[in-house]
């Protein structure tokens, strides 16, 4: 049978980087785009010991020219967009360049499949930001959005883009609400990574003091790996969809500090409220969390909780690792780096 061909484009992103290894592990020949080409970026696809699996191509989505020659040339059966600027916080400062690449950048490369590549089925990276602060709890597909940040919106253009190209111009096109999913190779700048690699800094050097914005926000976290399975599934069925992927549970993000704490053995005490509300380790009595005001956000999603039962019903998809086990997961790659 002849091997299928995706093109990632954000391979050096965290689920670029394990939806290239699903899809070698399954045979595909997988190409990958980045906006620079620089061996230290895809350190990721290193660390899955595929960066020599890959071709990986120039690819950036402001850029119309590039997107039409990639598309055009590659005639990929399947494409996966992770390409963002995917920082909620930075979309604050730079709301046109969030736009320019979330939301031209996607109406970009589903022009280019129009016009080049007709048969390629296409994966946009949604997100469940999208929803915002509504009401009703669980969200699924039929929810409605009410998006807070520049991000949000961003994200929210490109989706209802992926709804007209699907009626209008008969393009497959799926577009993925996935709620937050983490990992070990997740970036610095993300909340659960951040409390990991600073809490295993303390445990060895009891000095690290980790600092945080608000902490009594709900999250609904999943594990990338688990989640880019869902993703796959996605462009393997008859018609294209839209689909909300997420653990179905929600935690605080306290709660992920306490139970990372937990799991390095770092006995925490909790007083104060507010800006005052600190953690001191029981053992050394040394502070070990402090809310920081500059890292709250002008505008917040303060609950977050996903309903993916959509995707249990067509695609025989569902969370395997809850937040206990992605702890275990992110605790033991940080200790063993
Ligand atoms: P997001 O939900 O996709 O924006 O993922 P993040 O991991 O960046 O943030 C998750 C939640 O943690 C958000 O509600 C943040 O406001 C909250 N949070 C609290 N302190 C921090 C922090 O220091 N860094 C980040 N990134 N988020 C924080």
């Amino acid at each position: 049978m002849k091997r299928k061909k995706a093109f990632i484009s954000g391979i050096s992103g965290q689920d670029g980087a394990y939806l290239a290894k699903y899809l070698l592990e399954k045979n595909y020949e997988v190409v990958g785009g980045d906006k620079i080409i620089q061996k230290k970026r895809l350190w990721r696809l290193k660390e899955l010991n595929i960066l020599n699996e890959v071709k990986i191509v120039k690819f950036n989505l402001l850029h119309i020219q590039n997107i039409n020659r990639v598309i055009r040339n590659g005639k990929f059966d399947e494409f996966y967009n992770f390409a963002a600027q995917s920082l909620v916080n930075k979309s604050f400062n730079s709301p046109i360049y969030t736009s320019d690449v979330n939301s031209l950048g996607v109406t970009r490369i589903l022009e280019a499949i129009k016009n080049f590549s007709k048969k390629t089925k296409f994966y946009q990276a949604s997100s469940s930001e999208m929803f915002g602060n509504i009401k009703s709890k669980k969200r699924n597909e039929k929810t409605n959005f009410r998006p807070v940040s520049p991000y949000a919106i961003s994200k929210l253009h490109a989706h209802w883009m992926i709804d007209v190209y699907r009626s209008v111009h008969n393009i497959y096109c799926c577009s993925g609400i996935l709620f937050n999913h983490d990992s070990p190779l997740r970036d610095n700048e993300f909340v659960t990574k951040k409390i990991v690699r600073d809490l295993v800094k303390f445990k060895k050097n009891r000095s690290t003091c980790l600092r945080l914005g608000n902490i009594h926000v709900r999250r609904d976290w999943g594990y990338s790996k688990d989640y880019v399975e869902a993703i796959w599934k996605m462009l393997q069925q008859k018609k294209s969809n839209n689909y909300v992927i997420s653990s179905g549970v929600t935690h605080k993000v306290k709660t992920f500090v306490d139970k990372t704490a937990k799991y390095l053995n770092i006995d925490l005490i909790w007083s104060g409220k507010g800006l005052n509300e600190i953690a001191v380790d029981r053992m050394s009595k040394k502070t070990v969390v402090k809310i920081d005001k500059r890292f709250f956000r002008p505008n917040e999603v303060n609950q977050s909780f996903g309903d993916s039962s959509k995707a249990k019903r067509i695609l025989k998809w569902k969370a395997k690792i809850n937040l206990d086990k992605l702890v275990k997961i992110m605790c033991e790659a940080e200790i063993n780096k």
